[in-house]
């Protein structure tokens, strides 16, 4: 089954990087630093540009980190970084972002909670105040629900209206629809304000997985905007990552969905460029963008009886990522690339046979030889305890061969 196009059809201008429509799906990213600490966050928000997100967010919570935002753009202009920064607003957005005009000018995008920009108040001025800000800058908006911080009062309201229904819905349902209802009547509000259609993003975050399936399925189906798509507190490591792909996989596959972030929580002291790497392998897994060459890797079972390679799949996996960021402006089209690293001879030759190129190492009992197949025909037979250097050697020739040459 093929995946469906997207129908977007606004698309925002995000600092130069195009939302919606039919342009490629963007990977975004957050950091999670103090954005006062600036030398931090600027350092985080290169590894994440660098590691391929196109687009980076920061949070804006407090006077000193709006202080900071300009300061952070600024430094990263002068290290050559381009990559839009994003301002993350919630309760005290329409104050920092009317005194702290730096900040406003610096950054590319506001995200805006409607659920918590006006809490307490019987008015949305806080809200419009940031759009009006918005509008000022000429800068666009995403209007991000997200069901932990839902208007309580559009909730209510629909709970009181549901109620009243001859056959009411079940609360889950009144709720998924107060969260697009939140989202549609934020955005509509926005409109009013003077903010355009084509300066306007939509999420509506929930951290369960059919949860979500159906939100943005009923988002897809009454409005036009760009649609940010994420799992919200997805969690830590393997969960997180499966529930993200989960989640994500059958919109993206309906053609739903114009960026998107994996909220991954990452390990103590781990990478946050990980959320990345898992939103471009979703991307990349669909057959929907290409960001790396992959590597085709068999699991390894009773025929292997060391890790030798595994650990060459590893090594030639992290040694092609740690290549793009050069071979994306020398190599176009490199990130096409397909590569298996077989662990015997059973799959290893076929599979091998199938990708540009292949190399399959000796199983157990078998004759220590690795047969290397480049475009489906038998190159060479590496032996001995270089083969993974010769083996990185003959993928450089042929990334240099096959790749146009962008100098
Ligand atoms: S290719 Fe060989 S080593 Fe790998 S899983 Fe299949 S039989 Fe086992």
């Amino acid at each position: 089954m093929a995946v469906k196009p997207r129908r977007r059809a606004v698309v925002v201008d995000v600092g130069g990087v195009k939302v919606g429509g039919d342009h490629p799906i963007v990977v975004q990213s957050m950091t999670n630093t103090d954005t006062v600490d600036v030398p931090a966050t600027v350092n985080q928000v290169m590894a994440l540009a660098q590691a391929g997100s196109e687009l980076v967010r920061v949070t804006v919570n407090t006077e000193q980190a709006a202080a900071a935002v300009p300061r952070i753009v600024e430094t990263l202009d002068k290290f050559g970084v381009r990559v839009p920064v994003i301002g993350d607003f919630h309760y005290n957005g329409h104050i920092l972002l009317k005194k702290y005009r730096d900040c406003a000018r610096a950054l590319a995008k506001y995200r805006i909670n409607p659920g918590n920009a006006n809490i307490g108040r019987k008015t949305d001025d806080n809200f419009r105040t940031m759009i009006e800000v918005a509008v000022a800058n000429s800068k666009p908006v995403r209007i991000g629900v997200n069901w932990g911080s839902l208007d309580s009062a559009l909730l209510t309201r629909m709970m009181d209206q549901n109620s009243k229904l001859p056959e009411p819905k079940d609360a889950r349902e009144v709720t998924l629809d107060a969260i697009v209802a939140s989202a549609l009547e934020s955005a509509k509000a926005a409109e009013s304000y003077g903010l355009g259609r084509d300066k306007i993003i939509l999420s509506a975050k929930v951290s369960g997985v059919q949860d979500l399936i159906d939100v943005y399925r009923a988002l897809a189906a009454v409005c036009d905007y760009p649609l940010h798509l994420g799992l919200t507190e997805a969690g830590m490591g393997n969960k997180g990552i499966v529930a993200t792909t989960a989640a994500l996989a059958p919109l993206l596959q309906e053609g739903i969905g114009d960026t998107i972030r994996t909220s991954l929580t990452p390990a103590p002291s781990g990478d946050r460029t990980e959320e990345v790497i898992v939103s471009q392998q979703i991307l990349q897994s669909l057959g929907i963008r290409s960001f790396t060459p992959q590597v085709t890797a068999c699991p390894g079972c009773g025929r292997t009886t060391s890790t030798f390679f595994q650990e060459m799949a590893d090594e030639i996996q992290t040694y092609l990522r740690d290549q793009m960021p050069k071979w994306k402006s020398t190599h176009p089209g490199v990130e096409t690339m397909k590569v298996a690293v077989m662990g015997c001879v059973v799959n290893g030759p076929g599979e091998s046979k199938h990708s540009n190129i292949g190399i399959s190492l000796p199983g157990t009992f078998e004759e220590p030889k690795a047969p290397v197949y480049v475009d489906g025909r038998l190159l060479t037979t590496l032996k001995g305890n270089r083969i993974v250097a010769e083996f990185i050697k003959i993928l450089d020739e042929y990334v240099s061969t096959h790749y146009a040459c962008a100098s």
